[in-house]
């Protein structure tokens, strides 16, 4: 569903991809790890067009997401991302933060728009908070009303890039609570992460990524317990 070939990617002299391909299935949860500086976000971003690739190509079904005629806001509808600081509007409350892009995208009436954004904040467990403003939410509320904006497009797929790692354990535990709920319900997902709990337990697929490069791909158990590659297993044992 997700193809992504021999993607290449350098600022200034720094090649920072360097010939990534990959393939995610409709309904896989593919986890990227790997050292600070591998590639991870820029892999990520260049997923729904926030970057620009040098060379390669993603397809998303049958549209090529890398191509010139592609619409990038097109594509980020149909792959929502939600990052280590989501950026909520401050001035909206968190169901207008959510109604904004539904009304103004895809063109519903505010009734309509309203519904839908708190059905998506009752999937996140926000439904109480939907007149809060942003200050008023938690970091882990705050990223659980960016996941529910990112859903209220009916994505595709998601991708997330290190979602957690600016909370606390507790805080993090409601967005990974969150995650796991996509899971189960099927969803196709891109995660960076570095809770390997998560990985372990809810990813189909592993990819160590480092310099740019896929290194090693497989399932959790083999990637983490058996890697075939001396430097996969160096990386886990330095980060137990
Ligand atoms: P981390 O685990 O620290 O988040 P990462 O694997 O996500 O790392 P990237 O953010 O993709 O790594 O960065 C890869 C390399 O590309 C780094 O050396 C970074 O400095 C460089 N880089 C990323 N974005 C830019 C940019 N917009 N301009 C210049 N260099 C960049
Ligand atoms: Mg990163």
């Amino acid at each position: 569903m997700l193809r992504i070939e021999d993607l290449w990617k350098s600022y200034g002299n720094e090649e920072v991809l360097r010939g990534v391909s990959l393939e995610v299935d409709r309904g896989d949860v593919e986890v990227l790890v790997g050292p600070s500086g591998s590639g991870k976000s820029t892999l990520l971003r260049c997923l729904n067009r926030l970057t620009e690739v040098d060379s390669g190509h993603v397809y998303l079904g049958e549209t090529e997401v890398t191509g010139p005629d592609t619409d990038p806001n097109a594509i980020r509808q149909q792959i929502g991302m939600v990052f280590q600081d989501i950026n909520l509007f401050t001035h909206l409350t968190a169901r207008q933060n959510i109604t904004l892009g539904l009304r103004k995208v895809r063109g519903q009436s505010k009734a309509e728009a309203r519904r839908r954004a708190d059905s998506e904040l009752d999937r996140v467990g926000l439904l109480a908070q939907a007149g809060s403003y942003p200050a008023q939410l938690s970091g882990g509320q705050k990223q659980r009303v960016g996941i529910a904006r990112a859903l209220a497009m009916d994505p595709e797929v998601m991708l997330f890039d290190e979602p957690t790692s600016a909370l606390d354990p507790e805080l993090s535990n409601e967005v990974l609570e969150v995650m796991s709920q996509l899971v189960a319900e099927g969803m196709t997902m891109v995660v960076v992460t570095h809770e390997m709990r998560f990985a372990r337990g809810g990813a189909t697929g592993i990819t160590f990524l480092d310099e740019g490069k896929v290194i090693e791909h497989g399932p959790p158990d083999q990637i983490f317990d058996d890697p075939e590659r001396e430097r996969t297993a160096r990386f886990f044992q330095s980060i137990r």
